[in-house]
């Protein structure tokens, strides 16, 4: 089984296109390239039904899409027969748990994605940027302990790019060990995105020490290429289970309704 758990629904114009007939360039690029299954992931902030979560102007700016459209998209294209999975990747808002919870609860995912892009409103992938505010060092402090935060949160079924703080290839040394236990305690899945080879660090997320980390404490991993067009669909994906394999895992996992089951990877 390859399935690629992370994408955002975009028309061949890569513009936002909620609707089920921007489904199926998806599911064909998928099958293309050979992967199984898809899942959308849809970032939680376009979404105005989420409103209240958001401060940074970023995000409160695209919070005008309405969520039953793209809900009913994919469902459609779900009982259409096609291979596709419900999903949101979901923005961790510290001390906002409940709230996100709660917004999130009315509609049928399959999965929810747990991301930190921005912690204490600077920006880990974008401007202003958490780097050039507190220095490399402390930047990969603060965001990895905003990412343990989002595990323990119980919000997450994985969590997407795990150290994207490295994206512009500005890094520390760091001790994985205390964020990996935080994560294997947790019970929420990694992802090994392939994103990271389009950006300016040029290696995947996570970083090899850190996979071997989680595969030491039996993380389960979800696989990921954060596609926003139909040809990054699956996209380096022979490089993303070369590293999966070489740091031991067998499987991959598999999400329907938010309950999780293991399948053999490859
Ligand atoms: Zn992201
Ligand atoms: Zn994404």
């Amino acid at each position: 089984m390859i399935p690629d758990y992370h994408m955002h629904l975009r028309n061949g114009r890569g513009e936002i296109a909620h609707d089920t007939r921007s489904v199926d360039p998806f599911v064909e690029a998928a099958q293309a390239t050979g992967v199984d299954e898809i899942c959308f992931t849809e970032h939680v902030y376009y979404f105005k039904q989420t409103r209240s979560l958001w401060s940074i102007p970023y995000q409160s700016e695209r919070c005008v899409y309405d969520l039953e459209p793209y809900v009913q998209a994919v469902v459609d294209a779900r009982t259409r027969g096609l291979p596709v999975k419900l999903g949101l990747e979901v923005d961790y808002v510290a001390g906002r748990e409940e709230e996100t919870r709660a917004l999130l609860a009315p509609y049928p995912w399959d999965y929810l994605l747990g991301s930190v892009h921005y912690v204490d409103g600077l920006a880990v992938d974008g401007e202003p940027r958490l780097l050039d505010a507190v220095g490399v060092k402390e930047a990969w402090r603060r965001y990895f302990e905003r990412l343990e935060a989002a595990a323990r949160s119980g919000l997450f079924d994985s969590l997407s790019h795990p150290d994207l703080v490295k994206i512009f290839g500005e890094r520390t040394e760091f001790d994985y060990g205390p964020v990996a236990d935080t994560i294997a305690e947790s019970g929420v899945a990694v992802e090994v995105s392939t994103a990271g080879l389009r950006k300016p660090v040029g290696e995947m997320y996570p970083h090899p020490e850190l996979l071997a980390a989680c595969r030491e404490r039996d993380v389960p991993v979800t696989l990921a290429s954060d596609a926003h067009s139909p040809d990054l669909v699956g996209r380096d994906f022979d490089r993303a289970v070369r590293l999966l394999q070489s740091a031991g895992y067998e499987t991959v996992t598999i999400f329907e309704q938010r309950l999780a089951r293991q399948e053999p990877l490859g």
